[in-house]
């Protein structure tokens, strides 16, 4: 529901929301003419740090967050080394402390960790993991996927301690199938991907993650869905309690047959999709089928990206211009601005229990707040790439509605469009 009205912020919180709040305050902003919203929640960032900062760092990340007016990213845990023990997530959150633009919160890897499962998990939630990952298929840190003693026990500890497991639904022995049948056609590029990694490969490993949620009452995220048939697996609303499921700008503004040309510069894990299945995620998006519109921002250096088809990385930056895609969606009227703050905010912030201090313009939330000016055009520049390695699959288009202002707790980080803090001030997540 959009309204005209003043935000009160005090100590880095809102106070209240409503018209005509009076004046008298140490400092006013005027937002005449623009959009208000919370902050962008993003729930699948792969910052890189530690260990492979030669693809991306935290600073580069979030400065890209926070300029695209995210302003709480949720940090995967595939890094080197990868966060498995309470250790290693402290180590992660002090390294990530002083070095992030946006507030942040950190995963755990899931595999298997034998008879110190039960512990292992309740300590790092006690530590503040903010959910945990499972890779089911070979991912960027080569961890092994989890067993379904692994998953089915996870899934019952979620419900019971309340934390979230984000499943990168692939089945790996599928995969393993059909990426030797394509390659033995000697066939490369996006559509030979897509056959390599099929529609039938995420079927089955979404089926088993709703069927496994199902039975035990688990919190299971599905993150990036690209195939609109998988979601008939994960069921409607209602009939899902406790199932998510997450797609990203990738799977809503590419597809093989308009894109073949980008290459590995939107060569994912899972791959891009037909125009077809395209539309029907858009559909399924309006349809409220779709919790989260996230990135999977996943940075690589030019050349891993630049290699032969089959030998580039798999992964697209795209943390700065998840809002600014969908806003320039909603302006032209393919979705309701309502649904975009839903997806990209309130969702997420609910699902990994961060709401309504994050996700939210409510009284009590913090005031991390994005002004948009609706009226403004611009084309995305490699130069106003603010990632280490300017690639994106995004340079050249005409995006509508500038992120103009950005507050984060209160501060303005992100002004004209412009970072105006001169050290990061991102906090990570209780
Ligand atoms: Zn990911």
């Amino acid at each position: 529901m959009l309204v005209e009205a003043d935000i009160l912020v005090e100590e880095g919180k809102i106070v209240s929301v409503g018209k005509s709040i009076e004046s008298g305050y140490t400092k006013t902003v005027d937002l005449r003419g623009r959009l208000v919203l919370p902050g962008a929640v993003d729930p699948h960032v792969h910052g890189r740090e530690p260990g492979l900062e030669y693809k991306d760092d935290f600073l580069h990340t979030s400065k890209a967050a926070v300029l695209g007016g995210v302003t709480t990213v949720l940090e995967m845990p595939n890094t080197v080394p990868p966060v498995d023990s309470p250790s290693r997530l402290l180590e992660k959150k002090s390294l990530l402390s002083g070095r992030s633009y946006a507030d942040f919160g950190l995963y755990a890897v899931l595999y298997d960790y034998g008879d110190d499962l039960d512990s292992r998990i309740s300590e790092l939630v006690r530590s503040g993991a903010v959910g945990f990952k499972a890779f089911m298929a070979q991912t960027t840190g080569n961890l092994p996927p989890p067993s379904f003693g692994t998953v089915y026990r996870a899934l019952e500890l979620s419900r019971e301690l309340g934390f979230t497991v984000v499943f990168h639904a692939e089945d790996r022995e599928c995969v393993e199938f059909f990426t030797s049948r394509v390659l033995g056609e000697g066939r490369e590029g996006l559509r030979a991907y897509s056959d390599a990694r099929p529609p039938l490969c995420e079927e089955l490993s979404i089926g088993y993650v709703a069927s496994a949620a199902r039975a035990t009452g688990g919190r299971a995220y599905v993150a990036h869905l690209s195939v609109a048939s998988s979601l008939e697996l994960v069921g409607r609303r209602g009939s899902r309690a406790n199932v998510y499921v997450e797609t990203t700008p990738t799977y809503l503004f590419f597809d093989y047959e308009s894109h073949e040309g980008l290459g590995a510069l939107v060569k994912v894990n899972p791959p891009v999709r037909d125009s077809g299945n395209r539309a029907r995620l858009w559909r399924a998006l309006s349809e409220g089928l779709i919790d989260v519109v996230a990135t999977d921002h996943a940075p690589h250096a030019d050349y891993e990206k630049r290699a032969d088809f089959w030998k580039a990385s798999a992964g697209v930056p795209s943390l700065q211009h998840l809002l600014p895609l969908m806003l320039t969606s909603a302006l032209e009227g393919r979705i309701p601005i309502g649904r975009v703050v839903e997806l990209c905010s309130e969702n997420p912030a609910r699902i990994f229990g961060l709401y309504p201090t994050k996700g939210s313009l409510l009284p009590g939330a913090d005031a991390d707040v994005v002004a948009v000016d609706p009226a403004a055009e611009y084309v995305v520049t490699e130069e106003s790439l603010a990632y280490k390695h300017r690639l994106s699959p995004y340079v050249g288009w005409r995006l509508k509605g500038r992120v103009d202002k950005v507050f984060l707790r209160g501060e303005l980080v992100v002004d004209g469009g412009d970072l105006v803090i001169e050290r990061p001030i991102g906090r990570p997540l209780r």
